[in-house]
Order: C-alpha cells, then structure tokens, then sequence
C-alpha cells in the first residue's frame, strides 16, 4: 500500500480513468439468459421457537397495554402463543408477536403461516384460542468460519445497517445486533464460496457514518489488501451506501483486488429479505471475480434473478424500499451476478492484480456542504456557509446547472472568501453545461466550477477528499476535474439510461432474446 501524503499529493499523473479504454462504453450484452438461481437461501430467521418456558414473568406480555393486554389476558394467550382467533373481519391463525413499546394497544400481531406480520384489532375479536406455545430466541449464534485449503480469502468488514440487524419487538425498530460471525451463522453457503473472516468495525445506521468511520473503513480496506486476501466485502447500510462507495474509490485507490459493498433493504425477519443473496453476490465477487474495483452489489431486477455490480463511484439509492433500489447513474453497471457466474456487462473494468496494492489516501475535510436547490431559495443559505468558515459548496442545480438570481450575491462573496464552489445537476443523468444560458455564464463569472457528469454526492465525496489534501483551490480545482475512478466519463451511454438496468421484465426478455 502506499499512503498518499496529506496537503501535498497531488492529483495521479496516469488517472485510472485514462487507463481505460477510453469512454467509449464499450458494451457487452450479457451473453445468455441468466438462468434461474436456486431457491433463495432463508436467512436463518431470528425468532427459532424453542420449547423453553419464558425465564421471566414480566416478558409474557411483552409491550402489550391497555385494550389489546386485556384481550390477551381474558383469553388466556400471550406473547409466543399459537392462536386461532375469530373476529367481525375474519379468522386468522398466527404466533401473538412482541410489539413495540410506543404502537397503539388495539391490536395483537400475529405473524401468519406465509411469514407476514399482521395486525387483528381486538375491538372485533370474538373469540381467540390458544394451541400451543414456543418462545422465541432471537441469537444466532456466532459460528466460526470452516477453512477449505485451496477456496479464496476474503475479508469482510462489518459497518452496521439492516444487513447486520435484526428486529428488536421490544422498540419495533431494526437494530444493528449481528456481528459478521453470526452473519455466516445465518448464511452457511458462503463456507461454499470461500474462507471468510470477519471483523466488526462499527455498529451503526448508515446515517452515522462520517469523516472519521470514512478514514478508518479506507485503512482497513488497505491493510487487507496488503495482508493479501482475495476480495473484500463491506456490509453497510443501503441508506448511504453510495457516499461510502465514493469514499472509498477516491481514498483507496487502484486496490489490487475486488471491494465490494453489500447492504439489505429488508431485515432478517423478513420473507423477502434480500440479505442472504446480496451477501452471497458479493462474497462470490470478492473471491472469484477480475473486477478490481470499488463496487456496490445488490438486488439487479426486482426478483432474485440476478445481482448487479455498480462502480462505486456512478451508484445512487434511487427507491426507498424496492430491492433493486441501486442503480448506475450515467453509466451502464459493471457486470451482473448469479451464485454461479459473474457477468461483465462492459469491457473497461480494472483487472484483478496479484500486487497486493493500492494507494491510499484517507484525506476528508467535513467542511464542504451539499446544496440542493429549489425555486424561492434564499441566499442566506449559502450566506450562513460563508459565515461558518465552509471551505467548500457542492450546489445540486436546476437543468444544465443553475440557480436564482437572488443567490448570485451569496456565491461572489463565498468565492471572495475563497470557498470552492462547484455545480452539479440536480437531473442526475447528463452533465452541467454552463454556457448555453446567461444564468451559466454568470455564475462562471462568479466562481462556481462546472462539475461535468459527477453525480451531486460523489462531487460533494470529491470536495471533501480534495480539500483535506490542500488549500490551493487551484489544485483542488485540478483534482476536481481530473477523473480518478470513473466519477467523469466523456458521454453517458444511452442503452444505461434506457436499457442496462434491470427490473423492467419486458425489456429483460428483450435483452436476452434479441441481443445476443
Ligand atoms: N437505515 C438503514 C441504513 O442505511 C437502511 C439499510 O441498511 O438498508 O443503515
């Protein structure tokens, strides 16, 4: 590894992006329809009835008040029970589940035969039954690794978010209570792909990660990547996942191996958790694939058919609760993944390298803010940047990149206080272009510095990384605009915004038809 000096290194001569054949997007189709994976590996499910008697009375009736506490009482059921219950709306037969301390006290849940949780409002109940009784133990337990002489090392690095959790009925809420051990616990089939070791480096929602989980997530990618594993997987929150992946293509640069970030829109507890299969994407890619990247693997199509491997630095969580909720921006993804292959879906990706290297420069200054405008901003947004000694300003603009008028005051005097300001749009496809309106102009005139086709996070990661290396905004002007890890491209790509992107059966069906 070869750290990067803070403040004066300068920008790579040989950028990685000018090493690739240039942008001409060079695609390939995937080859042949991808074949239907197995069953989709169940997570072992947090609660695993045991016959054990609650060790503690107080827990019968866990976060059961008011209404729904008396019904349980009145019937003779509680918390764990197996009921058949009948009420104005229906029959329902389920487990009574925990609830969370601040929901109402109308209803008892049930989870059903199917793995859903529903609610019965106890008002309409007319009689409820109970057969039978098991008491849920919500550890997994931590299971240590096999090792099979001759399968690949990898690493992986635990962060928190809803892959490493599980649900806490006591607050309702998703905690981060796995550690990477008891991860492997729930998914033996990983033992089939590698040797995996695991580590937990924080325990946090993904919101939570900052300049300094940043710096030490940067040096231990690093140091394994010295130490000579095969590939490193990073579970994380999906929340912000594509600030990280950023983060790390800038910070960790050319690792000789495959860095994979891996998350899960829906816990454990879930039926259709997509933990298991993410996790199992992403390890198979860290151990066997060629691509030497910073890359995000998650859910491709909307079903499990295939995960798709999104360079770190073109990625944006684009739903709130889909599973296929990642998605390359400007850009066509790097490759598809199945359990049993991985699928380049372009020819320009950075190979897998035997060096053990990478250079690394964990640099972050967390004075940049991102700006996201809106009609009728006011200046004193940008007015109160200036005023608390912000060195930098990522503005996420309208169209072609541009704001109003009434801000133009704001930015010549961040400019004079020698802020760096850099546009980006607020479109996310396309690139800023600053000269087709007087508004473009003007704003040129003030200072502020198209930021080409970078998507408005990884500009924001890119201040951040290039102010914490030097003052001279020269220089981080140099380092803005000079492409690292894919961050500029030359032209996007229209078959990614239209095609390349998984989830649309129909076009799916096309692709595997027609495009051989
Ligand atoms: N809120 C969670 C996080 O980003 C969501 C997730 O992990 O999917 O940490």
């Amino acid at each position: 590894m070869k750290r990067s000096e803070k403040k004066s290194r300068p920008a790579p001569a040989a950028p990685r992006s000018s090493r690739r054949a240039a942008p001409k997007t060079k695609t390939r189709p995937p080859a042949r329809k991808p074949e239907r994976q197995p069953p989709a590996p169940r997570p072992k499910p947090a609660p695993g009835p045991t016959k054990t008697p609650p060790p503690d009375a107080a827990e019968l009736y866990k976060g059961y008040r008011g209404a729904a506490l008396e019904c349980l009482k009145k019937f003779g059921a509680k918390v764990w029970s197996d009921v058949v219950i009948d009420s104005s709306r229906g029959h329902f037969e389920g487990r009574v589940l925990p609830r969370a301390e601040s929901s109402d006290d109308q209803q008892l849940v049930l989870k059903i035969a199917s793995g859903y949780n529903i609610g019965v409002s106890v008002a309409g109940i007319t009689s409820l039954k109970e057969v039978g009784y098991a008491v849920a133990h919500y550890k997994i337990p931590e299971k240590k690794f096999p090792f099979t002489k001759g399968k690949p090392l990898v690493k992986l690095l635990g962060t928190g978010g809803t892959i490493a959790s599980r649900l806490d009925y006591r607050t309702g809420a998703v905690v981060p209570a796995f550690t990477p051990g008891e991860l492997y616990g729930a998914v033996p089939e990983l033992a089939d792909i590698c040797n995996l070791e695991t580590e937990k480096l924080f325990g946090v929602f993904s919101e939570n990660m900052g300049k300094a989980e940043y710096i030490a997530l940067a040096e231990a990618v690093a140091r394994e990547i010295e130490r000579g594993v095969d590939g490193i997987v990073i579970g994380h929150g999906t929340d912000t996942m594509h600030h990280t992946a950023a983060v790390l293509s800038f910070m960790v640069r050319d690792p000789a191996v495959p860095v994979v970030l891996v998350g899960s829109q829906r816990s454990s507890d879930r039926p259709s958790s997509d933990g298991a299969w993410n996790l199992i994407h992403a390890v198979k890619t860290a151990a066997t694939s060629d691509l030497a990247e910073v890359m995000v693997c998650m859910f491709g199509p909307t079903s499990d058919l295939y995960g798709l491997l999104h360079r770190g630095t073109r990625v944006r969580k684009m739903h709130s609760s889909y599973r296929s909720t990642f998605r390359t921006i400007g850009d066509i993804p790097l490759a598809m993944v199945t359990r049993d292959r991985i699928t380049p879906l372009r020819a320009d990706y950075a190979h897998r390298r035997s060096d053990r290297r990478c250079e690394l420069n964990p640099a972050f200054d967390s004075r940049v803010a991102l700006v996201y405008y809106y009609p009728n901003m006011d200046r004193d947004i940008i007015d109160a940047l200036v005023d608390r000694g912000y060195r930098g300003i990522v503005i996420a603009g309208t169209g072609l990149g541009h704001v109003n008028k009434p801000c133009y005051p704001a930015l010549q005097r961040a400019r004079d206080a020698g802020i760096a300001v850099y546009m980006t749009v607020q479109t996310l496809w396309g690139y800023v272009h600053m000269d087709v309106y007087e508004t473009g102009r003007d704003m040129q005139r003030l200072g502020v510095i198209p930021a080409a086709n970078m998507l408005p996070e990884v500009a924001y990661v890119k201040l951040s990384w290039a102010l914490g290396q030097t003052d001279d905004l020269d220089e981080v002007k140099r380092i803005m605009l000079t492409p690292v890890a894919g961050e500029i491209t030359d032209r996007e790509p229209t078959n990614g915004y239209l095609i390349f992107q998984g989830g649309v059966p129909e076009v799916e069906a096309f692709i595997s038809e027609h495009w051989k």
